[in-house]
């Protein structure tokens, strides 16, 4: 494994962490000065929301390399089944070209949930996997990797129709496209015994490694994910399972906590960041 506590060069902020996903969280902190306090502490990457790069993508992309740092990724494609997809490969064919003008190579897709009039899982995965089969050579044009990130299972129904490493798996195959992947995420994986086997099934598909912790009591499904250290999920276990299976890529936090960090100053919530990715992650 990677040794964390003498190289933060890995650690990427999703900017979800400091609330600038939902309007109305967060400091609101510009996206310049997001940039420059990641650059002050070393912090390596960062990864955006599409509603905070608007039609600046290419200018932002640049402003972050200037500093010193990458883009790590880009959240994320429209859902591509369930109720409210009907009809989004456009907008999903531009948040593609939104990541390419970025500079990033990984896309990160949450899939949506159950396809209207049908029942369980399997359906659904099928009008995914033939949506991304649209989508990925698209991509692959543009330079762009898409990271299909598995859910917690409590977000199915509504969000998602994949909730495991498996599930996402076998969609990739369905797929059989070489830019498209997995993202492991904390949240989402913590609970799974089976974790590891999984990831080494993902071998050289895994294309990115999100990090918080899973409170032990959690009062809100989305906006109650706990800073590692804080919660029972067992962070290296998790990380040696992804880098077993030949993960070298960014480790990107990402704490959605609209009771807790989002009310913080943003420039001691990285602080933390940075100390506990130094020393618990
Ligand atoms: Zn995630």
């Amino acid at each position: 494994m990677r040794d964390f506590s003498t190289d933060i060069s890995a650690l990427a902020l999703n900017t979800a962490t400091l609330g600038h996903n939902l309007d109305g969280y967060g400091q609101g902190w510009p996206v310049e000065r997001v940039i420059d306090a990641c650059a002050e502490r070393g912090i390596g990457g960062i990864v955006f929301w599409r509603r905070e790069i608007g039609d600046r993508a290419v200018e932002i992309g640049n402003r972050v390399r200037a500093a010193g740092l990458e883009v790590a990724g880009l959240c994320r494609t429209p859902y591509l089944t369930g109720r409210d997809a009907p009809d989004t490969l456009d907008e999903a064919r531009a948040s593609i070209d939104m990541a390419a003008a970025l500079g990033t190579g990984v896309l990160t897709i949450v899939t949506g949930g159950t396809e209207p009039g049908t029942k369980g899982l399997l359906e659904s995965q099928k009008v995914l996997a033939d949506k991304l089969a649209v989508l990925a050579p698209y991509a692959a044009g543009r330079g762009v990797n898409l990271a299909l990130e598995p859910l917690n299972p409590m977000f199915g129904g509504n969000r998602t129709c994949i909730m495991t490493v498996d599930d996402a798996l076998s969609v990739c195959d369905r797929v059989g496209a070489d830019n498209v992947g997995i993202a492991v995420d904390v949240y989402h994986v913590w609970w799974d015994t089976r974790l590891a086997a999984q990831c080494q099934r993902a071998r050289g598909r895994i294309l990115g490694y999100h990090l918080c912790d899973w409170r032990e009591d959690t009062r809100d499904m989305l906006l109650d994910r706990a800073m590692m250290g804080d919660g029972v999920a067992d962070l290296r276990a998790i990380r040696r399972a992804v880098e077993d299976a030949g993960y070298t890529g960014p480790a990107e936090v990402e704490i959605f906590s609209s009771r807790d960090w989002w009310q913080r100053d943003p420039g001691k919530v990285l602080d933390t960041v940075v100390e506990r990715f130094r020393t618990v992650c």
